[in-house]
């Protein structure tokens, strides 16, 4: 019991420049907000074929089995292990940051066995130590690795190691809740088994859906299950008779309506701008960006080859108070950055420039608060010169 004075939450108005969530566009919390309809209403059903098909042009792929999860990218991550392993399989993990530990933990979860190959944070999946445990290991069922590592800002050669999995005879399980609508990505050219994705980073929409997808050979595996999905939820053959195709849509459960009207609307941006533009957009804002990093006397923990245009990890000096930088950017400037992660806590920052956020306004804000706020801390940073260096990359 109490007697605070409770009032409606107004949050404030932020730049989201972390590792997500990215900044949501006006249009897509205008859909937010339209009339809730029942999760069987024909209308509603309507829009969620759209939501297939859009799914699948954002995937470049024809699978049927493209939907969203109803929950954020860790469930859509979890849909793909729980429905394709069974106990006693044998899986491929690859691990160069956070989250193919978590791949790790979803296999032995799942009771089948993890064998591990590892990579330096900040390092690409080294291609030769995947296909040595390809051939050590011919009876894995499946390979996983993630295609952007957003503890490092590292993209991995998703199309090499699905072509690697296909030809030691395995499923490719890929991680792509970063890499979706920010860098090239093609399941199907690519060969690409299983993949979730999320919401809330390259798409810009609210948090809180994960799409997946599965190829006509991993829905075949998980119709030769000799073992129910052990999580009721996310069964996909349970699910697929709520998003499943034809009129006869059945209860599964209560599907997040106005979640699916803001994904649809972002999915709808998506298409109008056109997959490669957006993938082009993302790229020159962190060419700017870059400049106007390297302008600072900053640096990168990637090397350029291999890092993600969504995902900048900057370097800074041990001199720099991380915390208290980032405490005023985001009073001063309403701007979020993200921390380091693990070993590169207090070593580095991770700049999102995801999706929605991905502009030349959000660039140049960055570059001039860091520079300022740093300049504040004693460090002889020059603004105007991290500005020149991002601006010329936008007139080349
Ligand atoms: C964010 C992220 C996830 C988890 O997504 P949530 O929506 O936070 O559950 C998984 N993998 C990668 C690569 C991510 O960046």
């Amino acid at each position: 019991m109490t007697d605070q004075d409770f009032r409606s939450f107004h949050p404030p108005q932020r730049h989201l420049l972390g590792p997500g969530p990215s900044d949501v566009s006006p249009r897509v919390l205008a859909a937010l907000a339209r009339p809730t309809v029942g999760h069987l209403d024909p209308a509603f059903i309507d829009m969620m074929d759209e939501v297939k098909l859009l799914l699948q042009y954002a995937f470049q792929t024809d699978n049927a089995l493209t939907l969203p999860v109803s929950a954020p990218g860790s469930a859509g991550m979890e849909t793909v292990f729980v429905n394709l392993l069974e106990p006693g399989d044998k899986v491929i993990v690859c691990q160069n940051g956070v989250f193919g530990g978590r791949m790790r933990e979803n296999v032995v979860r799942s009771g089948a066995t993890a064998i591990m190959v590892e990579d330096g944070w900040g390092q690409p999946i080294d291609l030769d130590k995947v296909e040595s445990a390809l051939s050590e290991n011919a009876d894995a069922k499946a390979l996983a690795f993630v295609h952007a590592e957003t503890s490092t800002g590292v993209r991995s050669d998703a199309e090499s190691l699905a072509a690697l999995a296909a030809k030691y005879g395995c499923l490719s399980i890929v991680d792509t809740v970063t890499s979706l609508g920010g860098i090239e990505l093609r399941i199907d050219k690519w060969g690409c088994d299983a993949v979730y994705s999320g919401s809330q980073k390259c798409l810009s929409c609210v948090p809180g859906l994960s799409p997946v997808s599965f190829s006509e050979r991993a829905a075949e595996t998980i119709r030769q299950r000799r073992h129910p999905v052990q999580s009721w939820f996310l069964d996909t053959s349970l699910v697929m008779a709520y998003w499943g195709s034809g009129g006869q849509r059945a209860y599964h459960h209560t599907a997040p309506v106005n979640s699916l009207y803001a994904l649809h609307e972002a999915l709808l941006m998506l298409k109008d701008e056109g997959l490669e533009q957006a993938w082009q957009r993302h790229a020159l804002n962190h060419a700017a960006f870059a400049a106007g990093v390297e302008a600072l006397g900053l640096s990168f923990l990637v090397a350029p080859e291999y890092r993600l245009p969504q995902l900048n990890t900057v370097l800074f000096p041990e001199a720099v108070d991380d915390a208290g930088l980032r405490r005023i950017l985001l009073r001063e400037h309403n701007l979020e950055i993200g921390a380091g992660l693990g070993v590169l806590s207090g070593k580095a920052w991770r700049i999102g420039l995801m999706g929605h956020a991905s502009n030349k306004s959000n660039v140049l804000l960055c570059l001039t608060a860091l520079a300022t706020t740093l300049h504040g801390m004693g460090l002889g940073t020059d603004a105007a010169a991290a500005v020149r260096a991002a601006e010329s990359v936008y007139a080349a």
